[in-house]
Order: C-alpha cells, then structure tokens, then sequence
C-alpha cells in the first residue's frame, strides 16, 4: 500500500519546528529517521495531514558530557553513533552492547534516539535503556520545556506521555557509580528482529556485597519495566545461587506478558527469567573487574 496524500514541510530550526507543530496539533507527524514512521504510513495506520520532516536539524544531533559524568543526547542522535561512540562506551557501556540489537544496520543508520522513544514499542531496546538508566526525557513545544522521567514516559503500547505539539529534544542520562557491572541480553528470533523478551542489569559492587541493584525488562509487558521487588532481593547481599533465583523469582511472577503470533505470556516469562540469571551472573564479573 502507498501512504494516504499529506503535505510536507522540511523547518530550518528547531524553533520553526515546534511553531509548525503547534499550528497543526493532532494533525501532523514529525518524522525523524522514519523508520517506523514510513512503515505505518504506508500500512495507512496514521493518516496526517501534515508531515513536518526534522531529520535535517542538525541541532538535536549530539552526545555531550555531563559534569556528573552522565551525558546528554540530543533527539536526533542516530543508533549506529550509540552504538560506536567510545564516549557513550566509556560512560554507559551497557548503551553499546544493546544497540547492536536493534534491527539492522541500515536502520541503525537512520533510526533516531527521539523517534524511538517516542514511538515507544514496548519491545524497543532505547526506551527500556532509559528506564535502566534513570533519563528524564526532555520535551519542548510553543508553551515550554518540560522533563519527563522514563519511569513515567512510556503510558501504554505505541503512546507516550508527549503531547501532541511537543518535540522530544534530548535525553539526560545521570552518571552512574564508577565501576559499576552492566549487562543487557535479548532473546530474538533471528537477529535484528524484535526481541521476545530482553532484560537489563546493573549492579553497584562494594566489598562483594550488592548496593545498588537495577534491573529493567522489555518485550514481556505492555511498557517497558523496571523490577523494584527483584533489586530489592539483590541489595545488600553477594551474588549466590539462592539469591540469583529469588530475585529471579521475584522479577518474573508477577509479569504479565501478552500473548502473540511469536510466543506465549509463559514462554516470554520462562525467557526473561533465564535471561535474568544470565545478565545479573555477567554483571556481578563485570562489576569485580572480570571482562566478560
Ligand atoms: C524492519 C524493522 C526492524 C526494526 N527492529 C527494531 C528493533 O529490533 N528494536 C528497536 O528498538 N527498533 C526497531 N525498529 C525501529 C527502529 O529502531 C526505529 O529507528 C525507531 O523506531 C525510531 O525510528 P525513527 O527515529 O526513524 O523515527 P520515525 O520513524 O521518524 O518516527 C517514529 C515516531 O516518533 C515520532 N517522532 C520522531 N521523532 C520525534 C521527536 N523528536 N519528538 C517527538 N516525536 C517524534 C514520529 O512522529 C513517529 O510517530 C525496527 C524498524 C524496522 C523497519
């Protein structure tokens, strides 16, 4: 199918942008990389009047340092810049290690940090990486900027807390403890397809014992999640086997993945618990120096 007719508009700044929007709320698409805009266009899925194309300002594409040893990506940042920059890998490098999941290389050449967390697919790695990593979301329309935490950014499959005439600009990612072990594994069909389920761990190690615990799950529900009861099980303890398995236990019963044409809710389940043993038994080595 061919999208349905619309008008097209290309702005020269981020300000013309939003002032375009604002005069066409509820009527208009932005598109970024439109790597997901242009396959539901074409499937006539939205229907807008107006396509207001950002994908050459220039101006939201960058990766700044923080002074708190965080970083700030601008909105147009594409995956593959995630993926291969060694200043996001010497800051997050759980951020490197998760992108080379995500679709396909030339997607990953398109694809924009915005765009994705704005579409926010439940089974997308960037927006369960804002949700390991604490980001606040920053939106700007006619009426201001607002910052939107991760943990309230993501509302229900394929909607976002965005109002209709905002723009996501950056994401703010807060520096995290030196040292801390990471680790993120999915389980996809075949490569570069949407996970099953995935899961993220970090872990803050201090004399063998866990101070601080995050672990953040995509694919198994209807928004990405984080798993308080699970991080509560790892703090204050050393990684055993009994406490792996508690906190596994604790991640994964009260999931409640939906069933689809891939697998079912108990499939997806058994997967992100075997994902999680893996991913926090990886981050406790790195966490002890041992590279992985
Ligand atoms: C075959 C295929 C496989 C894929 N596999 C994966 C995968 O495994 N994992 C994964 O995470 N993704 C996957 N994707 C999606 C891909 O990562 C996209 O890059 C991502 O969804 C964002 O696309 P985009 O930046 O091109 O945004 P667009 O497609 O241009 O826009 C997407 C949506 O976000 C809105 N939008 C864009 N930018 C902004 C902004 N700054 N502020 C507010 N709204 C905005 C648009 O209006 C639109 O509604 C796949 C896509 C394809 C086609």
């Amino acid at each position: 199918m061919k999208p349905a007719p619309f008008d097209y508009c290309c702005p020269d700044s981020i300000d013309e942008a939003i002032e375009v929007l604002a005069a066409n709320a509820g009527d208009a698409k932005l598109m970024a990389g439109g790597q997901s805009l242009t396959p539901m266009l074409n499937f006539r899925v939205v229907r807008p009047a107006l396509i207001i194309d950002i994908s050459r300002l220039l101006e939201l594409e960058y990766v700044r340092e923080r002074t708190d040893g965080g970083l700030t990506i601008g909105a147009l940042t594409r995956h593959r810049i995630l993926e291969t920059s060694e200043l996001v890998a010497s800051r997050f490098p759980v951020i490197p290690e998760t992108m080379v999941n995500v679709a396909h290389l030339a997607i990953r050449n398109r694809g924009t940090i915005g765009g994705s967390l704005s579409h926010a697919d439940p089974a997308a790695e960037l927006p369960m990486l804002t949700r390991l990593l604490d980001a606040q979301i920053v939106a700007r329309s006619v009426r201001g900027e607002r910052q939107i935490p991760a943990d309230e950014f993501f509302v229900a499959p394929l909607t976002s807390a965005l109002g209709d005439d905002e723009i996501v600009v950056r994401v703010e990612l807060p520096g995290l403890p030196a040292g801390m072990g990471w680790c993120f594994q999915e389980f996809a069909r075949r490569a570069g397809d949407f996970a099953l389920a995935a899961v993220g761990v970090l872990l803050d190690v201090h004399d063998g014992t866990i101070r601080e615990a995050r672990v953040a799950m995509m694919g198994v529900g209807d928004t990405p999640l984080r798993r308080p009861e699970a991080e509560a099980a790892l703090v204050g303890k050393s990684l055993s086997d009994g406490v792996v398995a508690d906190a596994v236990r604790a991640a994964c019963q009260t999931l409640e993945p939906n069933a689809d044409l891939h697998a079912s809710p108990e499939f997806r389940r058994h997967l992100a618990g075997v994902l999680m043993e893996r991913t926090l038994r990886t981050a406790w080595q790195r966490a002890a120096g041992v590279k992985v």
